[in-house]
């Protein structure tokens, strides 16, 4: 066995990728451009038909960019996972909403169409979901039921990228998807993000609140400086150079899922007969999850041993991770905004305190994830009382 360390994630860049931001720096435009527009479509291609896509800085800003365009709130309440990336919740404190926490199903670590009933009220005005690790949430069922209210639905894809619930992409059953091309994620342009909608009015809104809330792109200026401002807006744009990265890597969107498939295959084949863990993966037959990564559980006696555990992987040469750290809610922003959660999210809880999540990026070379699940094994065979 190597014993050359396996980190969790690397951005996965080829020359075809250097030559792509090359071109740009050898050309005159580096906003503005032919590289935004064309990722755009490359990107809504590769999601499937009806997409509307906007890029922009950051998942962050999609998101963000989502509650504005929707015209989102004070006095709102928005439905949001308690087992999710800070940003996720962030969006909705930034237009002065009010988070609504709800906990997760254990199998998945996703909302489920029962949890987001249970905390609709009379002042919901959307719901938030986010595809835990890359697991598909039931979308229709949870639209079902925000439409019941009226509520807009808010898709955070930042790790779902090649994720379908019945063949369908994600981030195309709600109002907006809001996706990530941050270094660890599926696909990278350095940073960098995609406001992903089917209603194109929705989509020509978030342009224009993503730049400044001027009333015209550049194309459609009839002489520079000719163009009005009837909205507040954010610089929000992603530049030629990351666009340019961005679209190259949607080329290879088929093969960074396939082996991130086989590799998760691997690590769940090694840890199979093992007692006192559980990986989270997708249960329901309509799901195809996208592999993020290998989101291991301890249980039993070995919950308590995390870090104990993790620490021993690390030291065999396995980079890990924790998607994600605390809950949101027991977070301080959270805490002192709306009071210590104690036990009120038990499974996202879980998640946090004994979760480990183990690498199966396309950075794994041959019979790299057959070492990740053998490290494992051992760690945990080192950890045990
Ligand atoms: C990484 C992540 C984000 C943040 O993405 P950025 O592009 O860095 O803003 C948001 N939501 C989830 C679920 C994430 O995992």
């Amino acid at each position: 066995m190597s014993d050359v360390p396996i980190p969790f994630a690397r951005p996965w860049v080829t020359d075809d990728d250097r030559a792509a931001v090359d071109r740009v720096l050898r050309g005159h435009i580096l906003t503005h451009g032919p590289e935004c527009t064309g990722f755009e479509a490359d990107f809504a291609a590769f999601l499937g038909p009806d997409a509307h896509c906007v890029s922009v800085s950051s998942c962050m800003a999609a998101l963000h960019l989502a509650y504005l365009s929707l015209g989102v709130g004070a006095g709102d309440e928005v439905v949001v996972p308690a087992q999710t990336h800070v940003a996720t919740a962030h969006a909705v404190e930034l237009v002065g909403a009010t988070p609504v926490f709800i906990d997760a199903d254990p199998a998945t670590g996703n909302v489920t169409p029962e949890g987001v009933r249970a905390a609709i009220g009379p002042r919901t005005r959307a719901v938030s979901v986010v595809h835990y690790l890359g697991i598909p949430c039931d979308m229709p069922g949870i639209v079902a039921v925000a439409r019941e209210v009226g509520a807009h639905v808010i898709e955070d894809c930042a790790l779902s990228i090649g994720a379908r619930w019945d063949g369908v992409h994600t981030g195309l059953f709600g109002d907006v998807g809001c996706f990530s091309f941050y270094p660890v994620k599926h696909l990278t342009s350095g940073e960098g993000g995609m406001f992903v909608t089917r209603d194109a009015d929705l989509a020509a809104r978030a342009a224009r609140v993503r730049g400044f809330g001027i009333d015209r792109t550049h194309a459609e200026r009839s002489a520079p400086g000719v163009y009005d401002v009837a909205m507040l807006g954010l610089n929000y744009r992603m530049s030629e150079l990351q666009a340019a990265l961005g679209r190259s890597q949607v080329g290879r969107a088929g093969e960074v899922l396939t082996r991130r498939a086989a590799n998760f295959t691997a690590v769940a084949g090694a840890l199979s007969d093992l007692d006192d863990v559980r990986l989270i993966d997708a249960v329901d037959p309509r799901a195809s999850q996208s592999h993020y990564c290998a989101g291991l559980v301890l249980e039993g006696p070995l919950a308590p041993l995390r870090d104990r555990v993790a620490e021993r992987i690390n030291a065999l040469g396995v980079g890990t991770s924790v998607y994600y750290p605390h809950p949101v809610p027991r977070l301080r922003w959270y805490r002192e905004r709306y009071g210590d959660p104690g036990d009120r999210f038990p499974v996202a809880s879980r998640l946090s305190d004994a979760g480990i999540s183990l690498p199966v990026g396309p950075h794994l070379a041959p019979g790299d994830a057959e070492r990740v699940g053998a490290v494992v094994r051992l760690a945990i065979g080192q950890s045990r009382p």
